[in-house]
């Protein structure tokens, strides 16, 4: 049975050091218990301790890095089967695959497409996360390949050969980028095993269901390795969902510790060459629960809906998103330009610049830090008042670009025009629309 924080806390030192990043050993504890930590976190843990806790006090699903550097990504470590349960903790990696029989213009074009593949979108970067290079002509091509690829796009790499003599050359080309193997099966999982221990690298494992993947993962566990990623190799996507959806609730709730590893997906391979067929399958894996969803190519139309899907999942809902707060311009406004006021919850920043956008006059956009609330919500806890809406125009410095002392508010929050101009001494405050959508009209009868 699965351990309590409580329980969890009486076998610790109760010195609360804070050596393991967390305040207390009962914060400590509770952050174990939730799956949110590992023992070894905490240095000061008897080994009496050690073996009263054991596996209780291990992540239900393991966390895995694949890549180096900055572009490197780690998948796994959810404690939840909801979101809205508290929060997912990894985004899923969406990357692109290549085969290595291409020819070399062919590869550096999708290396070039799969670095070019990113985008910003409510001031986050979405962008493509690897690219899966998979063996199609002999070894010493694969090894070309994968090292092309990699160097070219600055993106991990995902090497995809059952082939032990394959996956030997492309690791000694790439082995030190820490590539993720794909894949040891029964048939190679010694071979694979070794080359994974070797180098040091993640390692798919992939069998056909999810009794003989267990099989195998306990095999690579007894073996030492820990950096594991699953495949059942499902025929249908019918069945890729059932086996994601067991996986994770195998490692979450029953706690079974050989199916605890993020999954890998090839909707493509599943599609059979239809791509929206591949996007819709991708957009399940992106649901539940697949943890790195490789691609047929890398280009923006396959990418971007996927990327924003998995963007809307994986926010924190516990946390709005939230603009910087901050004086925007908007086009190339001068010292005569407007000034709006707004608030920092993202849908609100976006709405209101793409309408002084779309109006087609430059104007500076000032986003005041409402604690990501929308305009009346702000309003109604105190964020968006007239104490903090002055506070924020005089730091913001935009007095000394401006030729004008006029500052435009929301419609919605009118009432506090009068007060407003009380604490901006020296400002004019103007109303403006109570909707963003009539911000172009209600610019251009200000400009006539
Ligand atoms: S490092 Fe160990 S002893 Fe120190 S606060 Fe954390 S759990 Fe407690």
């Amino acid at each position: 049975m699965a351990l309590t924080g409580l329980d969890i806390f009486k076998q610790m030192p109760k010195t609360n050091c804070g050596d393991c990043g967390v305040p207390t050993c009962l914060a400590f504890a509770m952050k174990l218990a939730q799956g949110g930590a590992e023992l070894e976190q905490c240095p000061h843990v008897s080994e009496e301790a050690r073996a009263v806790l054991g596996e209780a006090a291990t992540p239900p699903m393991r966390g895995v890095t694949v890549g180096m550097g900055e572009n490197a990504f780690t998948v796994g470590e959810e404690t939840v089967l909801f979101r809205h349960d508290k929060t997912f903790v990894n985004p899923c990696a969406i990357g692109a695959s290549v085969d290595s029989g291409a020819g070399d213009a062919e590869l550096d074009a999708m290396a070039a497409a799969a670095k070019a593949a990113a985008f910003e979108r409510v001031q986050q970067h979405l962008a493509c996360g690897f690219v899966a290079v998979r063996s199609t002509a002999d070894a010493a091509r694969f090894a070309l390949a994968a090292a092309r690829v990699g160097e070219a796009s600055g993106l991990p790499l995902v090497l995809v050969s059952e082939d032990p003599e394959h996956m030997t050359a492309a690791l000694d080309a790439v082995g030190t980028a820490h590539p993720l193997i794909c894949a040891a099966t029964a048939d190679n999982a010694d071979a694979m095993i070794a080359l994974a221990q070797k180098h040091s690298c993640p390692l798919v494992i992939r069998a056909a269901g999810l009794a003989a993947v267990s099989e195998l993962t306990e095999k690579a566990a007894a073996a030492g390795l820990k950096d594991l990623i699953i495949d059942s190799s499902p025929a249908t996507s019918g069945v890729a969902l059932r086996d994601q959806v067991f996986a994770r609730r195998a490692a979450l709730k029953g706690k079974f510790a050989a199916l605890g590893y993020p999954v890998i997906a090839f909707p493509g391979e599943l599609a059979k060459g239809d791509e929206m067929l591949e996007a819709v399958f991708a957009a399940v894996g992106v649901a539940k629960y697949a943890s790195i969803i490789v691609l047929s190519g890398p280009e923006a139309w396959r990418m971007l809906p996927l990327l924003v899907l998995r963007q809307n999942i994986y926010t924190d809902p516990q946390r709005p998103m939230q603009a910087e707060s901050k004086v925007y311009e908007i086009g190339a406004p001068g010292s005569d330009s407007p000034f709006f006021i707004t608030t920092n919850f993202s849908l609100t920043y976006f709405i209101v610049s793409s309408e002084i956008e779309a109006s087609k006059i430059s104007a500076r956009l000032g986003v005041v830090d409402s604690e990501g609330l929308s305009v009346l919500t702000a309003w109604a806890a105190g964020k968006f008042v007239p104490e903090r809406i002055a506070k924020f125009v005089r730091d913001s410095g935009v007095a000394e670009v401006l030729s004008h002392r006029n500052v435009i508010i929301p419609g919605a929050v009118a009432q506090i025009s009068g007060e407003l101009d009380e604490e901006l001494d020296g400002w004019n405050v103007v109303v403006g629309p109570y909707e963003a959508a009539d911000i172009p009209a209600f610019m251009k009868a200000r400009a006539g």
